[in-house]
């Protein structure tokens, strides 16, 4: 697991470098969102897939890019850039076929173990220099067994590592050194509680949120908006203890299992709880996508009434 965490690292590390190097003034302005973050997305799964190679030869992976997008769809230039960055990241040459045979690591394999990677989670984050976050987890027999998280942005940009560790939940610097135990806060009191959510209000109901929060008698909660799983990790740690993720009226969108396998293994194992809108547990066993049309992650202290709640706002 400690190789997994330092791949997870060097992959932030090639985030931050392709935000310095690709990520101009002028890119921001020039509606051309695609490039830096393509480079960086694959840049980053090829590390972890690589360390995941080198340490589970036998395991099976749920990436979200694959080896035959970046052959198809990436410009021989961008090419160039990726295998440039590896390499200095890395700190050895990296050749095309290695680059590809990382991407598809563990693909299409069934396994017991099954590791579920979002390379770049909150890419509208990533381009605004907002917050983003690299995040692997680990499902064993279809359940959530590990989850960890590098979130650059955290503390205002001081970065953290989250990861668990024997069932426990822990945080470390990003740059590297020893991990701190955290938990989920006890916060009960309604009127101290810390609600986070998406920042794109493209990717759930910040009126349904609210609505839900006053129901819950709740709205007092200070409310925080940032992107990524890093709201995972808030929750986890205790600095938030709320988030939820109520769908849009009409939207049919299918959550992808590499948002929120990582986020609901942090929460789980620092004492939280996180379920689907009607309270039933999330279901990792069906494949690339959630059977479950939302998300409440919670400290535990007021969980049921906000499930109430939520179920209030969507079932009228
Ligand atoms: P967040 O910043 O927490 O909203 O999370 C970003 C993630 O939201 C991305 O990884 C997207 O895959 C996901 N996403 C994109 N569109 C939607 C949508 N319509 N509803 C819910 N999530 C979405
Ligand atoms: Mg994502």
């Amino acid at each position: 697991m400690q190789a997994i965490r330092a791949a997870l690292r060097d992959a932030a590390r090639l985030c931050q470098l392709v935000q310095d190097r690709y990520l101009s003034a002028s890119t921001k302005t020039a509606g051309d969102h695609s490039e830096p973050v393509t480079i960086a997305d694959y840049g980053s799964q090829a590390i972890i897939c690589r360390a995941l190679q080198q340490q589970y030869p036998d395991d099976a992976v749920i990436a979200e890019e694959s080896g035959g997008q970046f052959k198809q769809l990436v410009s021989s230039q961008k090419r160039e850039q990726v295998l440039h960055l590896l390499g200095h990241v890395l700190g050895e040459a990296v050749s095309e076929a290695q680059l590809l045979a990382w991407l598809d690591f563990g693909a299409g394999r069934r396994s017991r173990r099954t590791w579920v990677i979002d390379p770049i989670d909150g890419t509208k984050g990533f381009l605004a220099r907002r917050h983003y976050a690299i995040a692997c987890g680990l499902l064993v027999d279809g359940q959530i067994a590990e989850g960890m998280l590098a979130a650059p942005g955290y503390k205002a940009g001081e970065g953290a590592l989250f990861y668990t560790r024997a069932d426990e939940t822990w945080r470390a610097p990003l740059v590297g050194g020893d991990g701190q135990h955290v938990t989920v806060s006890a916060r009960r009191d309604v009127d101290d509680f810390v609600a986070v959510q998406s920042y794109e209000r493209a990717h759930a109901s910040k009126s349904r949120m609210g609505q839900a929060r006053e129901l819950a008698g709740l709205g007092g909660a200070r409310i925080i908006e940032l992107d990524s799983m890093e709201k995972y990790a808030l929750v986890a740690c205790g600095d938030a203890d709320l988030y939820m993720r109520l769908p849009r009226p009409g939207s049919d969108y299918a959550h992808k299992i590499w948002d929120h396998a990582a986020g609901v293994a942090l929460v789980q194992a620092a004492g939280g709880m996180v379920t689907g809108l009607d309270g039933e547990a999330l279901d990792f066993s069906r494949g690339e996508t959630l059977p479950n049309a939302g998300m409440i992650i919670s400290n535990g202290q007021q969980h049921a009434r906000v499930v109430a709640a939520a179920g209030r706002v969507l079932h009228t």
